[in-house]
């Protein structure tokens, strides 16, 4: 590494105790960073996935459905993130629609309406923090549907799948994390 990539390193927080010595410092710290906008979460999303799919093939060896739950749901935080909190069309919201036909516009109609719920907790510990932002995003998703398949008969969380969907709540977390961890670090959206 070069040394005008070293004084890129942010000069606060977790990636500069963990930046000096690891390989983590590759590709994690290679970007500057002051105010982590759409795109800069998106990036370090991306950069994630060198970390979450060698965990869910290690993951595969304990328990297979939580593994592929961990990485659909790690997954789904490209359409999914912390700032649907903010009223109007963020990036996640533009993904949505770009790139899932007819889903992405209900996905879009749900993110919408978790805007205007949330409108004035932005960046809060209900809208951002892992696990608890991450669970209340789901359940805004996926709480009307599971129910109807219910009222059907259509167990999804029954025959085992219970660890697919604990793995998916894992992913999402982990990425909800990373957002949280920039947006607190660096500020910005
Ligand atoms: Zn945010």
């Amino acid at each position: 590494m070069s040394l005008s990539r070293l004084e890129e390193i942010p000069s606060k927080g977790l990636f500069h105790w963990i930046g000096m010595r690891t390989c983590l410092q590759c590709f994690i710290c290679q970007k500057n960073l002051e105010m982590p906008n759409g795109s800069t979460h998106y990036w370090y999303y991306k950069k994630g996935y060198f970390l979450e799919v060698p965990l869910s093939i290690g993951l595969s060896f304990v328990d297979w459905k939580f593994a592929l739950g961990n990485l659909a749901g790690y997954s789904f935080h490209r359409y999914c993130d912390p700032d649907w909190d903010l009223m109007g069309t963020n990036n996640s919201e533009g993904r949505m629609a770009n790139e899932l036909p007819v889903v992405g516009n209900i996905l879009f109609g749900v993110s919408s309406i978790y805007g205007s719920v949330f409108r004035r907790h932005h960046r809060s510990f209900l809208t951002h923090f892992p696990l608890v932002s991450t669970l209340i995003r789901l359940i805004f998703v996926f709480g009307i549907p599971f129910f109807l398949f219910d009222y059907f008969g259509i167990n999804l969380i029954g025959n085992g799948w219970i660890m697919f969907h604990l793995g998916f709540v894992a992913g999402l977390s982990q990425a909800d994390a990373i957002h949280w961890y920039l947006d607190k670090s660096f500020g910005g959206e």
